[in-house]
């Protein structure tokens, strides 16, 4: 297998990433250096961890180091690492291809522009392909742990890499950079040092360098054999928080999440007492390309004291807090602890628990004292934070104060509940909403009008998650939920003497009518009654208290599941000139009756059963009237 030198094509996701690396992010080339760092960084982990199981791989000891080197004369800065190593098929694999989840869903937002596309990569995860942003060639050197076999890879990052047998003294990895003309200044002890303090510091394993010293007689700096460590070489996370500044809060973020932006915010805590633990949790300042992947990766690397176990540990955040990106190092757990293992343990359930709350207690945080820092948070995860309704029942009265919604008070999703509660009338009840499938629509809602009248604020919900997410929400702060577009809306004390008095007349002097009507409906309706609740539409469609909404059932049925048959109810308003005229109306009435039910239909956002009849009788209507 492979005793020879082949040539092998990249993915052709990896010719375009090169492509858009190399001429979006160059602006940014240094990176290329904490990329490498953190790879390397990644693969003294691996060992470590693997190690464990196999201490053979450890070939005899040795302290796991990252070294970084460069060499003027041969224009190349080498990056090199005594860990895990790779295999000849796990270069082809890692170094050719790009397995992330989300991939797809990357190219499909590129727009070609230069600056939003380095942005989106930098979200994506530039890693090892940045090197060709300072390099025009770049040799990897591997001998993966436990094996005699190295490999020698090498591109030129133009869409062929080649891959054949080499040597290699020792397990673990070099990455050789042929630097571009013009990129001379990074061959600088001085210049690498300082980005590797810059961006790198934080990485727990010994970063090295060469010394350096001025050589009085040459008159240039000459490189020592002594070397010095550059970085301070423990685990951020293990330090006092005193000693850590926010720049190194922020690249630590980078680290672990692989997101080049900046989080928007964190919390570290070392938690004392039964379970013990230390928690670096990030919030992010965007959201990753697959978010609505409920299975996609979860951000939580697990360390057991200090040594690292996996990353993704989804035991350790319920689903619904699967944006938050951070490490968790256990003093409890076994270091050989399973996936398996931790879906059953008491102390992740514990880990789960304490940190949710400490989740929620900083989104508290930001609501309350970083208000626009919320407003980015609610735009990127609040249809996600939604599902912590239906799922986490224990902090389900947390959660619902973070909820923010849209209504007929404010078009952007500013108001919370405690908000709205706040704002309600002397003797409203319940707390109003409307679902729809746009904002617009929900806007437009018929229902409102009589809420409009009141000056009664009604929520506006048109995210797809709305409808699943009131079926775990009832009540907020003792008071109940309650949609306007179903069952007889019962104003309760927010109607007046006079206007219940209304209500009994109308209903008495449109007995006959209702009747008519319901009788020219037949099956199409449940019911046919006169309502107060409309001041500009002629009618409107309800579905009755405990049947589901119009909306939901839309929604499943777009999702292919089956929604029970459940028909509306019309109301008709009394006062409207089009409903005062069918009470002469005789010939045409069975007309008239589809006409108002199927325009009500419409305008919930409804769809007719046969459109093609309501065209017709719409045009016979102008035809009538052309006449
Ligand atoms: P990521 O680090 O996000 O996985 P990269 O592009 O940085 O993506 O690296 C791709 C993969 O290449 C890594 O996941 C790893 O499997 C492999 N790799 C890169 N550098 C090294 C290294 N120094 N030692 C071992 N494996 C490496
Ligand atoms: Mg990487």
């Amino acid at each position: 297998m492979g005793a020879h030198k082949e040539t092998l094509g990249f993915q052709a996701e990896v010719k375009q990433l090169l492509h858009l690396m190399i001429h979006s992010l160059y602006s940014n080339k240094e990176i290329f250096l904490r990329e490498l760092i953190s790879n390397a960084s990644d693969a003294c982990d691996k060992l470590r961890f693997e190690a464990i199981g196999q201490p053979e791989l450890m070939e005899g000891g040795g302290e796991l180091a990252i070294r970084v080197a460069f060499d003027k004369a041969a224009r190349t800065i080498t990056v090199s690492d005594n860990g895990i190593g790779m295999s000849r098929d796990e270069a082809v694999q890692h170094l050719g291809t790009i397995a992330r989840s989300g991939t797809r869903e990357f190219f499909a937002q590129l727009t070609g522009d230069q600056q939003k596309d380095a942005q989106l990569i930098g979200q994506f995860g530039v890693g090892f392909y940045s090197s060709f942003i300072v390099a025009d060639r770049v040799t990897v050197i591997s001998r993966r742990a436990g094996t005699g076999e190295a490999i020698k890879w090498e591109s030129s990052g133009a869409g062929e890499f080649t891959i054949e047998p080499a040597e290699r003294a020792e397990r673990g990895t070099d990455v050789i950079l042929h630097l571009k003309e013009g990129e001379d200044e990074l061959l600088s002890h001085w210049q690498l040092k300082s980005i590797l303090t810059k961006y790198s510091d934080h990485i727990a394993t010994p970063i090295r360098m060469n010394k350096e010293e001025w050589d009085k007689d040459k008159g240039e700096h000459v490189t020592r054999d002594e070397e010095e460590t550059v970085n301070q070489a423990n685990a951020l996370w293990a330090r006092a928080k005193s000693d850590i500044s926010d720049d190194q809060y922020k690249e630590f973020y980078r680290h672990v999440s692989h997101d080049f932006g900046e989080p928007l915010a964190w919390t570290h805590n070392r938690v004392e007492g039964k379970t013990e633990y230390i928690q670096l949790l990030y919030l992010p300042g965007k959201a990753p390309f697959d978010i609505w992947d409920r299975q996609s990766r979860h951000g939580i690397k697990l360390y057991v004291r200090r040594v690292f176990i996996m990353d993704d540990a989804e035991q350790l955040m319920p689903t619904y807090l699967r944006f938050v990106r951070g490490v968790i190092d256990s003093s409890d757990l076994p270091l050989n602890v399973s996936r398996e293992i931790l879906q059953e343990s008491r102390d992740v359930r514990a880990i789960r628990e304490g940190s949710t709350k400490r989740i929620l207690g900083l989104l508290e945080d930001l609501a309350e004292n970083r208000k626009d820092d919320y407003a980015r948070f609610w735009a990127e995860f609040g249809q996600v934070l939604k599902e912590g309704i239906g799922e986490d029942h224990a902090n389900k009265e947390r959660i619902a104060r973070l909820l923010r919604f849209s209504s007929t008070g404010s078009d952007a999703q500013a108001v919370s509940l405690a908000d709205y509660v706040g704002r309600m009338k002397d003797k409203q009840k319940a707390i109003y909403y409307v679902t729809a499938d746009t904002l617009e629509a929900a806007g437009n809602s018929p229902h409102l009008e009589v809420f409009r009248k009141k000056d009664v604020e009604v929520l506006l919900l048109a995210d797809r998650i709305d409808e699943w997410m009131l079926g775990f929400l009832h009540e907020f702060d003792g008071r109940p939920l309650e949609s306007i577009a179903k069952g007889d809306l019962d104003l309760g004390e927010l109607a007046d003497a006079a206007e219940k008095e209304e209500q009994a007349r109308v209903a008495d002097e449109y007995k006959e009518l209702v009747g008519r009507v319901r009788t020219a409906l037949g099956e199409r309706v449940k019911d046919v009654r006169v309502t107060l609740r409309l001041t500009d539409s002629p009618a409107c469609v309800v579905a009755e208290r405990d049947a589901m909404s119009g909306h939901l059932a839309r929604l499943l049925k777009a999702a292919g599941q089956k929604a029970p048959e459940s028909k509306p109810i019309l109301e008709l308003n009394p006062h409207h000139p089009l409903v005062q005229r069918l009470k002469t109306e005789e010939a045409s009435l069975a007309e008239w009756s589809a006409l108002l039910l199927e325009q009500a239909v419409l305008a919930e956002g409804g769809q007719l059963d046969d459109p093609a009849a309501f065209v017709r009788r719409v045009n016979t209507l102008l035809l009538d009237a052309a006449k």
